[in-house]
This record gives C-alpha cells, sequence and structure tokens, in this order.
C-alpha cells in the first residue's frame, strides 16, 4: 500500500485506455471531460488494483459510448467523463459517466457478478466489474454504486476512505 494521489492514478488510466482503443479502432472518438478536485487527499491503496478498477470502469464506458454511436443517431457526441471530489467527512470520491447505451433495469442486477458479460465471446469476460467491487469493498473498504438510464447512459460511483 502507498499514498497514491487518486488525480493521477484516474488520469494515468484514463489516457490509457483511450489510446489503447485508438490504437486498435482508429475511427473510435469520444469527448473527455475531467474535473480533477484540487484538494483531494491521497489515499492508502494498493495502486495498481484501483488502477485495474479504473481501467475496466474507463473500458466498459468507452464500449457503451461505442455502441450507443453505432446506433447512428445524426447528433449523437459520444462523451466520458470523469470527477473526482474530496468528500467533508474526509473520504474521496470519483465517478465516472458516460453517455452510452445505458444498462436496462433486468442487465443492473447482475452486473456485479463473476462472468456476468453482455458482450460477443471475445469483447468481455464479465470479471471486470465483480473484480472491482472486491477491491473497492474489501480490499480499500470502500464503496462501489451505479447508477444508469437506458438509452441515456451509466454512471458509477466509488468512494474511499481517507
Ligand atoms: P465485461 O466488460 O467483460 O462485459 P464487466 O464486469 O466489466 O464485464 O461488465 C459487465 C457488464 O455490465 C457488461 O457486459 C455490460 O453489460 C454492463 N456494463 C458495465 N459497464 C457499463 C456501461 N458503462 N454502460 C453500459 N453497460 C455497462
Ligand atoms: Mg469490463
Amino acid at each position: 500500500r502507498q499514498a497514491t494521489d487518486l488525480n493521477v492514478l484516474a488520469d494515468e488510466y484514463l489516457r490509457l485506455a483511450y489510446h489503447g482503443l485508438r490504437a486498435k479502432d482508429k475511427s473510435f472518438n469520444a469527448t473527455l471531460n475531467t474535473h480533477f478536485a484540487p484538494d483531494l487527499r491521497k489515499i492508502n491503496a494498493v495502486a495498481q488494483d484501483l488502477g485495474r478498477v479504473l481501467l475496466n470502469l474507463f473500458t466498459n464506458a468507452f464500449y457503451a459510448v461505442q455502441k450507443r454511436k453505432e446506433q447512428g443517431q445524426a447528433d449523437y457526441a459520444p462523451t466520458v467523463s470523469i470527477a473526482t471530489r474530496q468528500l467533508p467527512d474526509g473520504d474521496v470520491e470519483i465517478r465516472v459517466r458516460d453517455n452510452g447505451t445505458g444498462i436496462p433495469e433486468g442487465v443492473r442486477q447482475k452486473i456485479f457478478q463473476p462472468f456476468f458479460t453482455t458482450k460477443p465471446t471475445g469483447e468481455g469476460t464479465g470479471l471486470g466489474l465483480s473484480l472491482s467491487y472486491d477491491i473497492v469493498t474489501k480490499a480499500h473498504a470502500g464503496t462501489l454504486e451505479v447508477e444508469s438510464q437506458e438509452g441515456r447512459g451509466t454512471e458509477f460511483i466509488i468512494t474511499l476512505p481517507a
């Protein structure tokens, strides 16, 4: 464990995810919005593990905007946002939001289960969110929540204790 600046970590992994996708698919494009709270405290964390959590959230978000783009709505602008916030009680919060496909009600209950995926074979293992849930809640005593509206987008919210 080490004192970890989540602003730096999130920025690093956002670029990694974005450029990784662009390298595979030159037509991939999305607007990235970032808000990194300047007063964010460092947390005691296994940075590499939290990095994997963020990488999966970003990859899922990019996948969802790409899927929605394929639906062909002319004025659709794929956007992925990340925001960090210092909460008054000392916890830190990270929100990853996309304006992609959203998650249907019936699917939402299953997304944290191991091996649950709606992606074609080879594109998803269904392990990302179940591992992320354990890393955030068990290894770091934090919380991982999701809010989603089908056809509008999804937001994942992580809180981690100081
Ligand atoms: P995988 O990405 O391998 O499918 P995950 O555990 O990361 O596995 O995600 C599980 C499922 O949750 C995805 O297959 C998808 O159906 C849904 N999901 C996760 N994130 C998003 C998102 N941002 N937008 C829409 N659906 C999502
Ligand atoms: Mg995933």
